[in-house]
């Protein structure tokens, strides 16, 4: 007696080979048959006409705190993910409160007064584990995250006993089983490190066999110079390395795509192993003073700063430097004075406060406490379509998973619709990719990136992480006006031989697993 038995799917099996139509048992959460099956299952599943796939792994995801609050990942699920990677971007959920430093109050830890407890990585997978969670989790550690543990967010490079504490946290997060560690080069603290400092953490990240992620040090006029750091990270400390939203940021910088790109595949002609991923939209999402001096306005010392007209004047042409203000819109803040701002562009706000765009920009971040959730439309859809295209780019939402209940704001539909858009948008609609490379790009590939030798693959033997999809109805339908909708066309999700989505609509089901290196 099988669990699950699909019947008559057309089954693409995540390698990019052309599907078949096969029928496909499950049990005991793992695939146990493909091809013709004749016995009973406790649910069997008419699939004809409709696709089979490995479950599509989020590369690039920001879930870490957001499935403590919200376990069923629900805007992930519902665009067919099935494991998220998460700890992205230099930020990790863990370790946190060490007894190392004392914590600033734009550390993630919101809800560490009564919400659940962790410290480090091993009691962080115990919490999701212990309130049970739909996808599957492979967590990686933060260098941002290590380095406010060590040193706060002071802004200069790391003492040898800094760096040695540091070393310790990478090693202790690696040893409790993270799959790597991110860097967010842009953001504070990570902006503050040197090469050499990233570069001997990754040298601790290597011997445990894991993957450097990198938000790189810059996106847009010094695209190329954030790169090739990259690649000497990856080639100094001797690890796989991945580009994290891989694009280029702003009009004048679209250009230098083609050689980005060259760059990349030099690396790897010279043996290095890179990849990159992406999500599709021309527009990113960030915080609004992600770039700007740390703390300018959270705490007393903040406040002090800002009441210091030199110190003002200061970040007022730092502000002035980012510009593009008619680009970037305002997703969410907290302050109850500014929420008939959300959707507005900076700009939009300035003209109705009567002052300069980046008086509304200081402002906003004043009431908020530094808090204000941007997007920022600044990519290119020529470059958006090279970039898929790319046989090493994988597909990462760069969003967390939201429940349309309880999410607020209008933050990037990329939380709610990436994976469904590529199949509707990019794959039926415009045909930029082949339905097989597209769910390669979902599936395998960031498997592979994983070192994941049971996942990935749609085969017997592998684990029963699964999609049912009708090509024809996958649509997107969050948008950036009215972001809190989910996807539809995807039918089935099985997570770990557990069906999550059925019919359409979240079960409620938690069977997800949080994974280890080397699980
Ligand atoms: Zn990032």
């Amino acid at each position: 007696m099988f669990d699950i038995i699909f019947k008559n799917a057309r089954v693409l099996d995540g390698t990019a080979a052309p599907w078949f139509v096969a029928d496909v048992a499950v049990k005991d959460g793992y695939i146990v048959k493909v091809g013709r099956i004749e016995g009973e299952a406790k649910q069997v599943i008419d699939a004809a006409g409709k696709y089979l796939s490995p479950g599509f792994i989020d590369t690039h995801s920001h879930s870490d705190t957001p499935l403590v609050e919200n376990p069923t990942a629900d805007s992930k699920i519902m665009q067919g993910v099935t494991l998220e990677v998460i700890g992205q971007c230099g930020t990790s959920a863990a370790p946190r409160n060490m007894g190392l430093r004392e914590q600033d109050e734009s550390e993630i830890t919101k809800m560490a007064e009564d919400g659940p407890k962790w410290t480090d990585m091993a009691s962080y997978m115990e919490v999701l584990e212990s309130q049970g969670v739909s996808v599957n989790v492979a967590p990686l550690v933060g260098h941002g995250t290590v380095r406010r543990q060590v040193m706060g967010v002071e802004p200069r490079p790391a003492t040898p006993e800094e760096a040695e504490q540091m070393k310790i946290l990478v090693r202790e997060a690696m040893e409790q089983g993270a799959f790597g560690m991110s860097t967010g080069l842009i953001y504070v603290p990570g902006r503050y490190s040197e090469t050499s400092e990233v570069i001997e953490l990754a040298k601790v990240v290597a011997e445990y066999g894991g993957v450097y992620f990198t938000h790189i040090r810059n996106e847009s006029a010094h695209l190329l110079e954030a790169l090739a750091e990259a690649i000497e990270i990856g080639n100094g400390a001797g690890l796989p390395v991945q580009v994290s939203h891989f694009k280029a940021m702003r009009e004048p910088n679209w250009g230098k795509v083609p050689e980005a790109i060259a760059m990349i595949e030099r690396a790897r002609e010279d043996g290095l192993d890179i990849t990159a991923d992406q999500y599709p939209y021309i527009a990113s999402s960030t915080g609004l003073g992600s770039p700007l001096p740390a703390s300018a306005w959270t705490g007393g010392e903040g406040s002090e700063r800002l009441r210091d007209p030199e110190e003002r004047k200061k970040i007022l042409e730092q502000l002035k430097a980012r510009g593009y203000w008619d680009s970037i819109v305002i997703a969410n803040l907290e302050h109850p004075d500014d929420q008939q701002y959300i959707g507005e562009s900076v700009e939009a706000v300035g003209r109705i406060q009567g002052i300069s765009s980046e008086e509304a920009a200081l402002g906003l971040l004043e009431r908020n406490r530094g808090v204000v959730q941007i997007v920022n439309f600044a990519m290119n859809e020529d470059n958006v379509r090279t970039i898929m295209k790319l046989p090493w780019v994988m597909v990462g939402s760069d969003g967390s998973a939201l429940n349309v209940k309880t999410a607020k704001g209008k933050p990037h539909p990329r939380n709610y619709g990436t994976f469904v858009r590529i199949l509707g948008r990019y794959v039926r609609d415009h045909k930029v990719l082949r339905l097989e490379e597209a769910v390669r790009k979902m599936t395998s590939l960031p498997a592979m990136r994983l070192g994941l030798q049971d996942r990935g693959i749609l085969k017997e033997g592998m684990r029963a992480d699964l999609v049912l999809f009708d090509a024809d109805a996958v649509v997107d339908n969050a948008t950036f006006t009215e972001p809190h909708q989910y996807a539809s066309g995807i039918d089935y999700v099985v997570v770990n031989g557990v069906i999550v989505v059925e019919d359409g609509a979240h079960n409620g089901a938690r069977p997800g697993a949080v994974l280890r290196r080397r699980d």
